[in-house]
């Protein structure tokens, strides 16, 4: 069997066939190593994978329970992981020099809770640094291309996640969404991306950019596989206290097509401005319009704040993110400048050497926004903004249960063409930050492909209300019926243009 022939299998099919024997975990982690094989050398989504240890993982599944026992949610899928999630024994590097050689002495919750559900861990995936960015091409590890277009980003700051599910070098992967880092690498690859309620999933053993903000979130090739991991991953955990003490989310929660009928959607009038590309809101209205045909209730709605969501996401997300690379001193953690006569001078030669400049930019503008006598001219400011982000939505799920828009402004761009600009870099985060600021869940799925390039469509939901969101997306894939990505391996060598 060939990953091809695997390209519209959901983890159900997977199961079906390993509960009866037709593959081994050994054989099945086997096609998915040759697939990365076969990928790697033109899209660099891994920054750590190791062929040894996910075939040792296979075998413990392969001592497992005899056909007729129920097998556990993920048994024998490999996932992959964010590098800002630490898995024990291996690197969890952020795509920084300043962790460089740093393994995980433990490991984060939800790679725990994948473990539980019988999921093999299938190595750590590339990422902007610090998941700063909207590229994944501030990785000092290099780039990470879009499998799609490999003259193209795969968006960040997961593209190495989204990347490998596009190019089918895993069918699931993790990723995290401060402000959108999980739903615009998937618009960007044509996959399921999720960015759960906030407090929905543990934080622990995450790598912390923007505290107040961060939540870990699956990629997927099918809704419905994004609906299964959000349910392994969400639950309490009593070392976060910020994850909500609230019963996981469950897959038996999502409304049948019947009911998912009757529920209004709203859209915003903001989403479809002037900022986003005109072929993006052409589709995305097409969909809608092709749910309204079903007997939707669709309604036009406005969300008034949403031109600032932007600026005081930047304020937030960096002043929290100052702070928390506080600890990334040369002490405790990762690289420490060698050479040096004072502590002062390693604190500063550790952190000039350990990061990257979109990292030492954000931690400037980010203490600045924090200093004494601007705190309440920036920071709080944008607190304040925060929450006027936030009614705009309470006030909209008074009229509507569901909001759709587009996932992006812009289609996946070329590699180069925005990295020197951080403002233009930011500004393909317009249509993610409003619901990360408000904590919402939100899922991007693709909706359409133009000249080859996926449009990603947003599907938003009230708080805790991921149900509704899987709900009207599974609803949409079956009435869309884009088939997820499958590219053909490219065939030009490592280092052509391309
Ligand atoms: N691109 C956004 C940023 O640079 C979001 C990043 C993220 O969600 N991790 O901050």
């Amino acid at each position: 069997m060939t990953a091809e022939e695997m390209k519209n299998y959901r983890v159900s099919d997977y199961r079906r066939i390993l509960q009866k024997g037709d593959i081994s975990p050994r054989e099945l982690v086997k096609i998915f190593l040759e697939r990365c094989s076969q990928w790697e050398p033109f899209i660099n989504a891994f920054l750590h994978l190791d062929a040894e240890r996910v075939l040792r993982q296979a075998e413990e599944m392969e001592k497992f329970p005899p056909a007729d026992e129920e097998l556990p949610q993920l048994f024998g899928i490999p996932v992959a992981v964010k590098d800002n999630i630490c898995v024990s024994g291996i690197p969890t590097t952020c795509g920084s020099h300043i962790l460089e050689n740093y393994v995980s002495p433990y490991e984060a919750t939800v790679v725990q809770r994948l473990r539980r559900a019988g999921a093999i861990i299938f190595g750590k995936t590339n990422l902007d640094q610090f998941a700063m960015g909207s590229s994944t091409e501030s990785s000092v590890f290099g780039a990470t291309r879009n499998p799609l277009d490999l003259s193209r980003v795969p968006g960040g700051s997961s593209g190495g996640s989204a990347a490998a599910v596009a190019s089918l070098e895993v069918p699931l992967a993790i990723g995290s969404d401060t402000g959108g880092s999980v739903r615009q690498p998937a618009a960007f690859c044509g996959v399921v991306g999720v960015r759960p309620t906030y407090g929905r999933v543990s934080r622990y053993g995450v790598v912390s950019f923007a505290s107040s903000l961060d939540q870990v979130g699956p990629l997927s090739r099918f809704v419905s596989d994004a609906a299964l991991l959000a349910q392994v991953l969400s639950g309490e955990d009593p070392l976060d206290s910020t994850c909500a003490p609230y019963p996981p989310f469950s897959t038996s929660d999502i409304p049948s097509y019947e009911e998912t009928r009757k529920m209004r959607l709203g859209i915003p009038r903001e989403y479809f401005s002037s900022g986003v590309d005109r072929s993006i809101s052409e589709e995305v209205a097409s969909a809608v319009e092709k749910l309204a045909k079903e007997g939707f209730d669709v309604i036009e709605i406005s969300l008034p704040h949403t031109d600032f969501a932007l600026e005081a996401y930047y304020l937030v997300a960096l002043a929290e993110a100052s702070s928390n690379l506080a600890r990334f001193d040369g002490v405790l953690y990762g690289k420490r400048a060698q050479g040096v006569k004072t502590l002062m001078e390693m604190y500063h030669r550790t952190r000039i050497e350990g990061f990257g400049n979109e990292v030492k930019r954000r931690i400037m503008l980010g203490t600045y926004a924090l200093s004494s006598g601007y705190y309440d001219e920036f920071y709080l400011k944008g607190m304040k903004v925060r929450t006027l982000v936030r009614q705009d939505f309470e006030k909209a799920y008074e009229a509507c249960d569901i909001l759709l828009t587009p996932s992006s402004p812009c289609f996946p761009f070329k590699l180069g063409e925005k990295i020197s600009d951080p403002y233009q870099m930011y500004l393909t985060d317009i249509l993610t930050v409003p619901s990360a600021m408000a904590g919402l869940p939100s899922l991007s799925l693709n909706c359409a492909n133009r000249d080859g390039l996926p449009v990603g469509l947003q599907v938003i939901a009230g708080p805790f209300r991921e149900d509704r969101m899987f709900g009207l997306a599974l609803f949409l894939e079956e009435l869309l019926s884009v088939e997820p990505p499958i590219p053909a391996v490219p065939d030009v060598k490592e280092g052509d243009d391309e």
